[in-house]
């Protein structure tokens, strides 16, 4: 970089204080936006009460204090001999930014100050600094191209892209990887257009077909190393083959099993309700999964209350129809023994064979391992796991201490996976693969009620299966959601939580999510509990739940409220997943702008889980006009999927694509909303390359690829 004119040491520190090291990094740091000197307003042409985008010189600039103590800066600035002045009060600092002869634009309202037009406190980029700007200032017309917080680290937009004009004209024609027919097929521009378009339009029209090559690239990238990354596994895993028949997932409640059958079967066979086609379906991807050499690498999505727990189930059963241990690990001690109790309820009278034991036949074994099980009680657990004498283990992250060995692990299943980070993930296969006869991966399932758009999911997840639980179980009757603003409606949410309880049902009480700290959180739980105890809900059973409680404290709350002994429970969000009691028909969030969407809508579905009528009330004033699209969103859809979708809209995706996007391979221009169409084209250009020998025979992309990813990667992806 260095090698550029103009950047000597400080300049070269002032981009690298940008995140810019390397020409790669300057040609990829895109412009924010654009202005279109040739459109501009005429400075002689504002009209008071105008918001315009200005563009002007600073030929004089003052500063002073108002009567009233204040800061104020008065700048001057002159475009086509027509001149604006700009006052800035309280940013004492514009002095020095806006000096005599810098240029910049001033985006704000034109006003009336004694007969003259001004702009006071306008939004400011500066695009040619006074001077140090090499670049020739006098050229500034036509477009101009404005960096993001170019002007902090003292660099102009104008610099920039001067840096940017210079590396491109000294790189000359850009190495394009993409052979050209496949180029026209998908109408893209070659790469030397495109950073050209993008950097140093000519006409407004030059950016948009730039940016749809670049968007493109950036989305093969990724789509390129996903499937490459699919390829590896398949060539070098090696998965345990566990026996299925898909018939056995035809089995309704009361047909006939006996001890020959599959566990499946029995287990289908003797179960309360039959499955929903859309379990049925999920199932059968799952059981070929099993069943193939190739490890199962599968998400499962499906909305809170489809039925993903029966799915693990049946999946569990399959392991162990194969002869091999299944473990299921959730996210909290509550979800971990949830789970625990369902699965003995749900397993109960289901005998395996063990030679082991006398008679060479015994009921299947759940154990539960969270961080509370301790001393003689874990001992048993962890010998139980090494001999193979327990068959399921339920647990939270307990599971992955090192002195938890298997016999033989066939499935793991990762219950709400957005709350293990991927490192997690990949520790429990690995602990599977050390124990399991020969190293083999055992298969994986992931489920997440998390809705992820079709889009995201296809970046985040892009390496996973997908399987979507799309069907809710029949009869589910949806949630009446009603935002409560007014008083009365306030005090109408309280009553509904009066009658069901009255009617032998229960309620839930969030509170608001103070700060990002469990302990205030639970402070203020347990001051709302007090207050609506004596209030509100007076004579009723009121319970607490909260982070900071004892696990033992907790099960003992959660199971008095199972059973309606704690008729309303004040929670903080800590119930937010998987909490499953079907008698629980209201729920109340209080000051729901604070959460977001998906998580609201998580809070939801812990109720309507029964066959009665469920209601949720959302309450507070939102400050914000997106807290107000947030629970107007939820108010009117009960489906996640398309919650996600606003989600998308409203937040923008960096919030949801997290820890997973990290490093060079971060998308930079692409937008998974707007850019859909792109994504589908580009993902299947890289499946087809992968799939034939495309890739192979394209040694530039390959080497493209490798800047993206680390040595270790490169050489697992690439073979050396
Ligand atoms: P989630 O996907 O949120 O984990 P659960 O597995 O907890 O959903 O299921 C939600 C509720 O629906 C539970 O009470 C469960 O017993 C019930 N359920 C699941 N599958 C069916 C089905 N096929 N028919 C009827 N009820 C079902
Ligand atoms: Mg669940």
């Amino acid at each position: 970089m260095s090698q550029l004119r103009h950047i000597g040491p400080k300049r070269t520190e002032a981009l690298g204080s940008l995140g810019l090291e390397s020409v790669f990094d300057l040609l990829t740091l895109y412009p924010r936006r654009y202005i279109d000197r040739t459109r501009q307003v005429d400075l002689s042409d504002l009209v008071v009460g105008d918001e315009a985008a200005v563009f002007g010189e600073v030929t004089r600039c003052s500063s002073r204090r108002t009567g009233q103590g204040k800061s104020l800066v008065d700048v001057t600035i002159v475009d086509h001999g027509a001149t604006l002045k700009v006052s800035f009060f309280n940013q004492p600092w514009r002095a020095s930014q806006l000096s005599t002869g810098v240029q910049a634009i001033f985006f704000g309202k034109v006003g009336d100050f004694r007969g003259t037009r001004q702009m006071t406190n306008p939004v400011v980029d500066v695009v040619v600094g006074a001077s140090g700007d090499e670049r020739d200032a006098s050229r500034v017309g036509g477009i101009v191209a404005l960096y993001p917080a170019s002007g902090k680290a003292g660099v102009t937009s104008w610099e920039m892209g001067g840096f940017v004009e210079e590396s491109l004209r000294r790189a000359g024609p850009l190495l394009d990887p993409l052979p050209e027919a496949l180029r026209r097929d998908h109408s893209l521009v070659d790469r030397t257009a495109a950073y050209w378009g993008i950097h140093l339009p000519r006409e407004m029209a030059d950016v948009a077909p730039a940016r749809r090559r670049l968007v493109f690239d950036e989305f093969l990238r990724l789509q390129l190393l996903l499937a490459l990354r699919r390829r590896r596994l398949a060539e070098t895993a090696a998965g345990v083959r566990h026996p299925f028949d898909e018939h056995d997932l035809d089995v309704a409640p009361g047909a006939l099993a006996t001890s020959d059958s599959s566990l499946v079967r029995q287990f289908l066979a003797g179960h309360r309700f039959a499955l929903t086609r859309a379990q049925r379906r999920v199932l059968a991807d799952i059981g070929r999964d099993m069943a193939s050499a190739l490890p199962m690498h599968r998400l499962l999505q499906g909305d809170v209350g489809s039925g993903k727990t029966v799915v693990a189930l049946a999946t569990l059963l399959m392991a162990r129809d194969g002869g091999r241990q299944g473990a299921l690990m959730a996210p909290t001690e509550v979800l971990a023994e949830q789970h625990a109790a369902a699965l003995r309820a749900d397993l109960a009278g289901l005998r395996v064979r063990d030679d082991a034991v006398l008679g060479g036949e015994r009921d299947v074994v759940v154990a539960l391992l969270s961080g509370r099980v301790k001393g003689r009680e874990r001992a048993t657990i962890v010998e139980g796991l090494r001999t193979g004498a327990v068959d399921i283990v339920v647990g939270t992250h307990a599971l992955l201490s090192d002195d938890v060995t298997f016999r033989a692990l066939g499935a793991v299943i990762i219950d709400e996976q957005h709350r293990f980070g991927v490192e997690q993930r990949a520790s429990l296969r690995d602990k599977g693969r050390a124990h399991s006869e020969e190293g083999r991966d055992p298969d994986l399932l992931v489920m997440t009620a998390t809705p992820i758009p079709r889009t995201a999911a296809m970046v985040v997840f892009g390496d996973l299966d997908r399987s979507v639980l799309d069907e809710m179980p029949a009869g589910r009757r949806a949630i009446v959601t009603t935002w409560a603003l007014a008083p009365d409606a306030v005090d109408a949410a309280w009553q509904r939580v009066r009658d069901e309880v009255a009617a032998g049902r229960r309620a839930y009480v969030i509170c608001p999510l103070v700060e990002d700290s469990e302990r205030v959180a639970a402070t203020s739980a347990v001051a709302e509990r007090t207050r609506l105890a004596t209030h509100e809900l007076r004579g009723l059973s009121v319970g607490l739940l909260h982070g900071q409680m004892k696990s033992s404290e907790k099960d003992e709350v959660m199971a008095q409220f199972r059973f309606g002994e704690i008729q309303v429970l004040v929670a903080t969000v800590v119930i937010e997943v998987g909490v499953d009691v079907a008698d629980a028909s209201v729920i109340v969030i209080e000051d729901a702008w604070r959460f977001g969407l998906a998580q609201l809508h998580q809070l939801r579905g812990r109720v309507g889980r029964g066959d009665a009528q469920s209601y949720c009330y959302v309450l507070g004033e939102p400050p914000s006009e997106e807290g107000a699209q947030r629970l107007a969103a939820l108010v009117a859809s009960n489906d996640g999927f398309a919650l996600a979708e606003v989600d998308l809209d409203l937040r923008g995706e960096g919030t949801l694509l997290g820890a997973r996007q990290r490093g060079r391979s971060d998308l930079r221009l692409a937008s998974l909303r707007r850019d859909e169409e792109i994504l589908n084209e580009a993902r299947a250009v890289a499946l087809d390359l992968v799939a034939g020998d495309g890739l192979d025979a394209n040694a530039e992309l390959v080497d493209e690829l490798r800047l993206f990813v680390d040595a270790e990667e490169a050489s697992y992806l690439f073979r050396s």
